[in-house]
């Protein structure tokens, strides 16, 4: 008697779950697994809780089966199928966040290569370097309007033509008006307030100096570390609780915080202008600081009651998923970087928190950096009616 056999697949992108990905080609002996259901084995591989024996398992896994007759076909087809993956993430193409199980043994994920500035490489590129840092001040006066442009005198004139090469070309696109760029010890790498550009002095000069890698995975273990010890207040907290509502209530959270953990570790960044080649630093967090002036240039475009086009953009996108809770809006901002999330972890509603994740989302596609294909299209689609 022949059998049948079937393989799970489905399509595969950087935002599969790593347990659908785990899954992905395995082979299964449909009868068999029939027959271990029928006779009351509990089989959490099949069908459990579902009243079909037929795929999908789980309601909204994604993923289908194809059926053959022979057990030697399926396991072609799943060869076929997870060579295509190993080699997809070889090439970069897909990022996955956890290595499958039926990767090679001691496979290593070649590293995101970092980014450099548009046209770095390109000889085509439209722009002209400065060549002294005094034509690069006037070029910046006579793009911006800024009346007043200050910055240290040992920036290199490699730093005067990343910050001229970012302004110049987001006013190619946006309408960038500036009173003045300067620089100051402000504890962070810059700031956009009114019209005024601010850089760190420090990190003007050398902007290479925090090591990406080590500061993203210090932050993500500081991260997880904290939402852990919730979970295990949480935990405690119902060891001995009997009313139901209590008891409902302490679950959520717990599926709430580790959902956060999930985001955060999944998270491939820390920021934009910490993702990019060390000599691009300076041109991302120009673009970063420059798209926050395009925010409070236009008002109508992140409302400061989280009611502005793009939060309501933002807000659809997540209900058109079925995403309600904060710690979706987590995952979804984190899959652009940790600091997209920022200002949402300072508040309690979850509102007025999107000047970040706007800034972040609008420098990391402009670095061609993946992100959630749904912000990046919705992002596109707002800002053609923003551009000049
Ligand atoms: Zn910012």
């Amino acid at each position: 008697m022949s059998g049948v056999y079937s393989v799970w697949t489905q399509i595969v992108d950087d935002y599969t779950t790593p347990e659908n990905i785990d899954a992905y080609g395995s082979v299964h002996d449909v009868f068999a697994e029939q027959e271990d259901d029928d006779t009351g084995t509990p089989n959490k591989q099949f069908c459990d809780g579902q009243t079909s024996k037929t795929p999908p398992r789980y309601a909204q896994d994604n993923m289908i089966g194809i059926y053959t007759r022979s057990e030697e076909s399926a396991q072609i087809i799943s060869d076929f199928l997870r060579q295509d993956v190993i080699a997809r993430v070889n090439s970069g193409e897909l990022v996955l966040r956890a290595i499958p199980s039926w990767f090679p043994p001691g496979f290593i994920p070649p590293t995101a290569a970092p980014v450099a500035a548009p046209g770095a490489a390109n000889a085509a590129e439209s722009f002209v370097p400065a060549q002294t840092r005094e034509e690069a001040i006037a070029r910046l006066k006579d793009i911006t309007g800024a009346t007043n442009i200050d910055l240290p005198d040992n920036l290199s004139l490699d730093g005067y033509n990343n910050i001229l090469r970012a302004t110049e070309d987001m006013s190619m696109k946006y309408d960038i008006k500036l009173t003045s760029i300067r620089h100051a010890n402000i504890g962070a790498n810059a700031r956009m307030g009114g019209k005024t550009l601010t850089f760190d002095t420090g990190y003007l000069t050398s902007p290479g100096r925090v090591p990406t890698v080590i500061y993203l995975d210090e932050n993500i273990q500081d991260q997880v570390r904290v939402l852990r010890g919730y979970i295990a207040n949480n935990e405690s907290m119902l060891l001995g609780e009997t009313n139901r509502t209590a008891i409902n209530r302490i679950n959520r959270q717990i599926h709430d915080l580790e959902a956060r953990i999930r985001a955060v570790q999944d998270c491939r960044r820390w920021s934009i202008s910490n993702s990019v080649t060390s000599s691009s630093r300076l041109y991302y967090t120009t673009t970063h600081e420059l798209y926050h002036l395009v925010d409070a240039s236009n008002p109508g475009l992140l409302g400061v009651t989280g009611d502005g086009i793009f939060d309501n953009a933002v807000k659809e996108l997540m209900e058109s998923r079925g995403l309600t809770r904060a710690s979706d809006f987590d995952a979804l901002s984190a899959t652009v970087s940790d600091y997209a999330r920022t200002l949402y972890k300072g508040t309690k509603d979850g509102r007025m928190l999107n000047a970040e994740l706007f800034a972040e989302l609008g420098t990391a596609l402009d670095a061609g950096l993946k992100v959630d294909p749904g912000l990046a299209e919705l992002f596109n689609e707002i800002m053609k009616g923003y551009e000049i």
